[in-house]
């Protein structure tokens, strides 16, 4: 039978102690190294990259833009502030319930500050026309002027609010339009006077086709929502832009 040579107890508790010690050094010092890193990130990387700075409509679009605005855009003061900022009016619009699903809270109207939409009439809850703000100033323009030599006037749509479950069925999933939480992009007014359509551009090999997915393609790192003619037949005709779920890209 072999014999072990008891450990004193002493020597044993020294162990213990000493391994606990390291593990709690190894800690502090990982968290330093994390303070450090988020120090450095916060001096050198822009902010649109950062998701703890504020949002602003004037920053380029970065790897944060869409979830500070998912988050500045639920807060009504923050948005509305956010808004103001840009340079952007709007009028808030009374609350408005429909039916049983479609209730309409934090609801307003941009009146001047981006590309007029056409028409005029789309309440849109804040967080939507923030990201739209942002995604008009953002990525519409640059790419207009880039790809098509001129800016946009004005952006044609089929409607923000809308009562109704998704594609008008009698059941299923409430459509984010009936809460005034999406709008249906269909085409561009150009300064010239041209007009860029996703129904008649959107498979154009030339300038306008590429505007139309250069600006489908922003829209996806703006909206949590972003359904195109790639998406399905339903939306040959039209960009489904909107703020809920997450990262939905197509
Ligand atoms: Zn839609």
């Amino acid at each position: 039978m072999a014999y072990r040579v008891p450990r004193h107890p002493r020597v044993e508790h020294r162990t213990r102690h000493q391994n606990r010690l390291a593990g709690l050094t190894a800690l502090v010092l990982l968290w330093v190294l994390v303070l450090i890193m988020a120090l450095v990130a916060d001096r050198s990387i822009a902010r649109q990259h950062l998701p703890w700075k504020p949002l602003s409509v004037v920053d380029p679009v970065g790897m944060a833009t869409r979830i500070k605005a998912a988050r500045a855009g639920s807060d009504p003061v923050i948005c509305r502030a956010i808004l103001r900022k840009a340079g952007l009016t709007y009028a808030d619009l009374p609350e408005k319930t429909d039916g049983g699903f479609c209730v309409v809270r934090d609801a307003l109207r941009i009146d001047s500050g981006m590309a007029p939409l056409s028409p005029t009439d789309a309440p849109m809850v804040c967080k939507e026309a923030l990201a739209l703000s942002i995604w008009e100033r953002q990525v519409v323009q640059p790419a207009a002027y880039e790809v098509l030599g001129q800016g946009v006037v004005s952006m044609e749509h089929y409607g923000t609010y809308s009562c109704r479950r998704m594609y008008g069925k009698a059941e299923g999933p409430v459509s984010e339009h009936a809460s005034a939480d999406a709008i249906d992009l269909a085409g561009f007014k150009l300064a010239d006077g041209q007009t860029v359509y996703v129904a008649r551009d959107w498979n154009d090999p030339g300038p306008k086709g590429q505007f139309l997915h250069r600006v489908r393609d922003g829209a996806c790192r703006v909206f949590l929502t972003t359904l195109s003619p790639d998406y399905n037949a339903q939306h040959h005709d039209h960009f489904h832009l909107d703020m809920a779920g997450w990262n939905k890209c197509a």
